[in-house]
């Protein structure tokens, strides 16, 4: 099992697995090294470029515990949305979900997070994913709500809860990117995140190309000098999805079906593949058509690193 094999290393907020290759870890898997699975897809915010938009119902209680019991023994789980803080049953499943993972994160727009749930999430989280798109006006205009982000981000440091920042590049934007990077430096992140567009939600009628080849590695140069320049401390990770590869995140939407994403050759950019509510998450695992990229992925073996 690649438990023993594959270790995630808090501090720079990744997987490690030594010189093992990847197709020999892929060979010893049973189940999925991480997996996001969304609690509902009711959101509060209204962000232009939302992959994971609102239409899809939630399952029962019982039949959302049943998924996460299945999924038992994974090394990491992520609970996402929509907005996960949203979900009626929110803590009850997160508190459900304790002791069955190495791993349990929150990815959040931390609108929620008020300093009691901050308290709380410290016992119940390892880390914490928040987005940021910006300085204020620039992140009102895509995302709103800069004022409760940035209260959200802070409240979950002062409880010195690891988080990462991430942000969406989208072409030419390298001062917005220099600000989040800041941003993430002055919040203790671990890491800054920046993941580029997929034509997927309501991002499909804004972007039709992938940003890649030599835009990135200009990126990559910029953020490198900035780094020492700086003396920023989070590690900092560029997606480049033509590197990593389709299909690599495993999704659990709310209703149980698994979606391998993003899959840019599929419709919607998404791939249906197995349903949790019906089938064991080893039955999940078998059916997945993305493993090496799902493990490249996250051993940070097809990422841009500024480290
Ligand atoms: S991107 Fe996230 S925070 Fe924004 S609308 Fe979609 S689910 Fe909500």
């Amino acid at each position: 099992m690649p438990s023993e094999t594959v270790q995630f290393d808090d501090l720079r907020q990744i997987f490690t697995a030594g010189d093992a290759t990847t197709e020999d870890l892929v060979a010893d898997m049973s189940v999925p090294l991480s997996l996001t699975f969304q609690l509902t897809r009711s959101c509060n915010f209204k962000c232009v470029y939302c992959s994971e938009p609102p239409g899809i119902r939630s399952r029962t209680l019982e039949e959302m515990l049943e998924m996460v019991d299945k999924l038992a023994g994974m090394q990491r789980i992520i609970f996402s949305g929509g907005e996960p803080m949203a979900y009626k049953h929110f803590w009850r499943v997160l508190e459900h979900a304790q002791g069955k993972f190495s791993r349990i994160v929150l990815s959040t727009n931390a609108s929620f997070i008020s300093r009691d749930a901050a308290a709380r999430l410290r016992d119940l989280v390892h880390y914490v994913d928040i987005t940021v798109d910006g300085p204020r006006r620039q992140h009102n205009v895509i995302r709103g709500n800069y004022d409760k982000v940035i209260r959200g981000l802070s409240r979950v440091a002062e409880e010195g809860i690891p988080l990462s920042v991430i942000c969406v590049y989208m072409g030419k934007n390298k001062k917005v990117i220099n600000y989040i990077a800041h941003t993430g430096d002055i919040f203790g992140a671990k890491k800054v995140k920046i993941l580029t567009t997929i034509p997927k939600g309501y991002s499909k009628n804004l972007f039709e190309d992938f940003t890649t080849g030599e835009e990135l590695e200009e990126l990559y140069a910029y953020l490198q000098e900035e780094r020492e320049r700086n003396g920023w401390t989070p590690r900092i990770t560029i997606a480049d999805w033509m590197k990593i590869g389709q299909g690599h995140a495993i999704l659990v939407e709310p209703d149980g079906r698994a979606i391998a994403s993003p899959v840019w050759t599929a419709a919607d950019c998404l791939e249906p593949f197995a349903d949790l509510h019906n089938e064991s998450v080893e039955d999940l695992w078998r059916n997945f058509p993305y493993k090496e990229n799902h493990m490249n992925k996250y051993l940070e073996r097809t990422m841009i690193v500024v480290d």
